[in-house]
Parts: structure tokens; sequence; C-alpha cells
């Protein structure tokens, strides 16, 4: 059966495969490799994917959903229709959307996947993501790194150096630092970091607070179209800036008696004064991966960097000067991540280009129990935390601890078990707890070994032996904030199989809707109502249900369209 790479994105998604001419990537029905991570509902109240429904999300803001990804696991809900759905179930959608994208260009079943996620997942967020990819009938061989899987894609080029890599992953919603070593074909990460809100999306933000100063408007007090459409036309600016000095976009005022269209602009200088703090807060998670890895930031070898923000020249700049290096962008930022994804289903496969790459991996947070103390005799402090698996240490790995119960006589132990940094529990993230019965010890204490076991998909177990009778329980983690429980997830994926989704030779017809809407959305006067004659023309068509017809008008009108596009960058 088929494995495909899947780079699950905040803005965009995206399928790989493994062939024999190296990683490569799988086009969407539209002919695209990049699938907005977007999902609605039609006006007629089918589930739209991707392109189509992105494009619906200034115009249908309540119907339409995007940037889910940060909220995988926790436990938060949105109404599409009669219907609720978690972030896990949006990326379901997208995930099965992806599955038939892979099974139309492989000609068979695609079942297994490996999907990357950023390296700050923690566990009940890997756990969203297994879930998801079981709901849209996927067997998740293993999730990869994000930064991990960018290094697989660079360094496949690179087997024969002794290398150093730092990887900078920006994407739209977050961002990932790690540090990897290449020795002798073994490639080992070293250490990651990074900050799970901050993104490309940010950098929009200050350009829409830029644009309201403009409009002498005030951000919180926009309406949520209105809102949407001024972050689409900032990202656009946003773009613009990666090439250019000055940006300016059109904004239609509708708040007016008449609407107004007006020109907003932004320049670099600007753009990059507004960036500022945000651009200080990705140094600290750079220098905090070059310490955890017992480096010196001229230690570094090679910068790589990913996803689709780093095009931004002031991110470019700042790694520039604070590497004292030039950072790499042979690849595309936007693909680097799925093609890695598409290397590590050449590993799991044992494809025989790869023979020569072995791979390690991290553990991205420090994970262990709380524990009592006794500071003074007979004085006990409890919440205190016992790191077993210390953070960054290279996995699979299995560590144990050996405790003992605090009085004499004592008939059991709860185990909680955290992940996080803090000494204290308190501040860290609870992961699950148990309780475990120990020998009835009436004259002293009896001991136990705590042993974790850290798998490279991110998933812990933990397993109590008591030392006099050698008995062990293992841990299953349950009533987690936000994982889903077995039956659960079966019943959700029957939910999912019964909607109704576009037929596949549709969904090019819905996007060319969508572009018309938001094309109608966007203008004024004479052109507007052509727009409008040019939409009740190609519907006129589909009607007609001929297919040659219908596959002639929509190359006519999308020429159309994209010349209107293109009209409003300048
Ligand atoms: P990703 O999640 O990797 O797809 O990254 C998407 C983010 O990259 C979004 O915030 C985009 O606005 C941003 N982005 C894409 N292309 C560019 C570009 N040429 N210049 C600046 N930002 C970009």
């Amino acid at each position: 059966m088929a494995l495909v790479g899947i780079d699950l994105g905040t803005t965009n998604s995206l399928v790989s495969v493994f062939t024999a001419d190296g990683p490569q990537l799988i086009l969407n029905a539209l002919g695209e490799a990049l699938t907005p991570s977007a999902v609605g509902l039609s006006d007629k109240g089918d589930i739209i994917v991707g392109s189509a429904a992105k494009n619906r999300l200034v115009s249908h803001p309540d119907k339409t959903f995007a940037r889910f990804k940060r909220y995988m696991g926790a436990n938060r809900e949105v109404k599409m229709g009669k219907k609720t759905y978690r972030a896990e179930d949006m990326s379901a959608l997208i995930l099965r959307s992806l599955k038939e994208d892979a099974e139309r260009h492989l000609g068979e079943p695609v079942d297994r996947a490996i999907i990357s996620v950023p390296a700050y997942f923690n566990d009940v967020q890997r756990k969203a993501t297994y879930a998801a990819g079981k709901m849209a009938g996927l067997t998740v061989e293993r999730l990869i790194n994000e930064p991990t899987a960018a290094a697989l894609a660079y360094g496949l080029n690179s087997k024969e150096d002794e290398n150093t890599f730092l990887v900078i992953d920006l994407g739209g919603g977050t961002f990932d630092v790690s540090i990897l070593e290449i020795f002798e074909g073994v490639m080992e990460v070293r250490s990651s970091a990074g900050d799970a809100f901050l993104g490309g999306e940010d950098f929009t933000d200050a350009i829409v607070g830029h644009f309201c100063e403009q409009l002498d408007k005030k951000p919180d007090e926009l309406k949520p179209g209105v809102k949407g459409l001024l972050r689409d036309l900032a990202d656009k600016a946003k773009i613009q800036l990666s090439s250019k000095h000055e940006a300016s976009v059109k904004f239609i005022d509708r708040s007016a008696k008449k609407p107004e269209e007006k020109t907003l602009t932004i320049s670099r200088e600007k753009f990059e004064t507004l960036s500022e703090s945000l651009i200080k807060r990705m140094r600290r998670p750079i220098q905090r991966a070059i310490m955890d890895a017992d480096l010196r930031a001229d230690d570094i070898d090679r910068v790589v960097m990913v996803g689709g923000a780093t095009r931004m020249p002031v991110i470019r700049a700042m790694i520039t000067r604070l590497l004292k290096l030039f950072p790499e962008h042979s690849l595309d930022p936007d693909h680097v991540i799925a093609l890695g994804a598409a290397v590590q289903c050449g590993l799991l496969d044992r494809h025989e280009a790869l023979e020569d790459i072995v791979m390690t991996d991290v553990a991205p947070f420090t994970l262990g129990t709380e524990i009592t103390v006794e500071p003074r005799p007979g004085v006990y402090e409890t919440g205190h935390f016992q790191p077993i698996i210390e953070r960054n240490t290279v996995i699979p790995v299995s560590r144990v601890a050996t405790n003992s119960t605090i009085r004499k006589g004592q008939k059991g132990v709860d185990i909680v078990v955290y992940q996080g940094e803090s000494p204290m529990v308190a501040n860290n993230v609870k992961l699950g707890s148990f309780y475990v019965a120990v020998p009835h010890n009436p004259q002293g204490h009896e001991s136990f070994d705590i042993r974790f076991t850290y798998d490279v998909s991110g998933i812990l177990e933990v397993i109590v032996t008591t030392l006099s009778d050698n008995k062990s329980k293992t841990l299953v983690i349950e009533g987690n904030p936000g994982s889903i429980p077995k039956e659960e997830i079966v019943r959700r994926f029957k939910e999912l199989e019964k909607l109704k989704i576009h037929p596949r030779d549709a969904a090019e017809n819905t996007a060319l809707i969508s572009r018309f809407e938001r094309a109608y959305e966007n203008s004024l006067g004479d052109l507007r109502q052509q727009i409008g004659q040019g939409l009740a023309q190609f519907q006129a068509i589909l009607d007609g249900q001929n297919d040659t017809d219908i596959k002639m008008a929509r190359e006519q009108f999308s020429q159309f369209l994209t010349e209107i596009e293109n009209m409003d960058v300048f």
C-alpha cells in the first residue's frame, strides 16, 4: 500500500511521495502543489476544501475556516452548518483531500502517511494529529518534526560532508529553530526550540495595523468581513515587499454611502520598523537552540530556510547579521518540509537510494514525574518535578528513575506525568496520571522503578515496576485535555465519511466560482458588471453539463480572472 509524506501546514498543506528519482510533490486537482489549509461550507451546504474554501474566507467568513492548526488538540469547536468541528476534524478534511489527490496521481489506494508537525507540538497536539490522520482513513506511520524534515530534504545533497545545520522555519503561524548534525551519513537533531505563536501572519497583522491608521479605523472595531479583506490585502503587500521597496494595494471602502476605492501603501522601511519587535522575538529561540546544543554561533556551518515567511528580506538580514552566514534557499521554502517527509517515507520503506542515511531525533521537552521532597527530616514538600528524559535527548530513548515510598506501610503511589522545564509541576503541562499499588510493608519503604520510553513519533509509555515483587503497570493516559478517545475517533470518522464532498472534477469549477466572487467583491463599476456577467455565463454553461464546453469556458474565464487579479497588484 502506498505511503505518502504530508506537510500539514498552518497556511498550506502538501503531499509528496518518494520515487526512484527522489522525493516528488504531488499536485492537487487544480494542478497546484500547495493546497490551502482552509475548509468551508458552500451555499448548497457541501463541504469545500483548499482554494475553493480559501477564496470564500473574505466573502463568507462565518462559513469558512483557516489557520486552525494552532488549535489542534484544544477544546475548541467551530460551527459549520449544523455540525461542529474541532481543529482535528478540519485537518482530517484537508488530509482526505490530499489522500485523494495522491490516489489519483499514483493510481492506487493510499492508506499510510508520515505527517510533519512543529517540533514544539506537545503530546496532546501530536495525538490530535494522529487522530486527524485516522479520521481521514490514513494510518499515520509516524510524525516527523518539521525542521527534521527540512534537514532531510537538504541533507540528501550533502551526504559526504560533516555539517552542522541550523534550520529556521517561519511558517504562517509557527516558528521553529533546530540544530542538526550530519556525520558519516548519520543525521542527528541536536536541539530544537521555537515559538508556537509567532509566524508570517503576525507580520501581516502589523501591516493591517498600519493600513487601519491610513483608513482612520481601529483594528478591533473592524467587521469580520472587512478585517478578512484587509488581512488579504496586507498579505499581498507583505509579499510585494519581498521584491520591491514600496507596496500598494486597493481597498474598497463600503462603509461610506457610496463605496469608495482607496489606495493603501507601505514602504519596506516602515515595514521593517513595524516588524522590529517580532524580529527581536525570533532571536531568543535561536540562541536557546545554539546553547542547548552546546555550541557557539560560529560552530554553525549552514543555515537553511523553510516556510513561506522566510522569503522576507528582513528575516534573511537578521540571520546574516546574527550568525555571519548567508542562509541557503536552494529549495523552495514552501516545498522543503513535504520533500523531507517524502525522504522519510523512503527511509521507512528502506528505499535503496537512501541506504546510507540514518536519522535520529530528539525529545522536544523534558518529561518527568511529580515527586515529594524532604528538605528537612520529617518535612515533606509536594509538587516538585523530577525530570526523567531531558529535553533534547536523542530518541527513541528509554530511561528509568528509582523512587521509594515516603511513609512506612504506604499502600500505593500516584504517578503523575508532566512535560516542561520548570522545577515545579504547577508550571508544566500535565500529560496523565495513574495509581500504582505497592506491596504492603508496615515496617519500611518500598522502592519502584519508573521507566519512560519515548519513541520517534513523540508517544510516551510509562511503566512502573515495584521492585520487591517485580510487578509492573503501564500508563494509559486518559482524560487528557483535548485528546479524543478511540470510540470517539471511530464515530467522528463515520460522520466525516457521510459528509457530501464535491466530486473531484467539480473542485475546479467551485474554485473558479469563488475566484469570480472574490473579484466581484474587490471591484467596482463597469469591471464589476463585467465580472457579474461572466459568472452568470459560466453558471449557465455548468447547468448545460457538457464537459467539453465547461472545460473551454473554465480556461477562458480563468484567464480573464487572472488578468483582473493581476491588475490589483502594482
Ligand atoms: P507557510 O505556512 O510555510 O506556507 O508560510 C506561509 C506564510 O508565508 C504566510 O504568512 C505568507 O504570507 C508568507 N509568505 C509567502 N510568500 C511570501 C513572500 N514572498 N514574502 C513574504 N512572506 C511570504
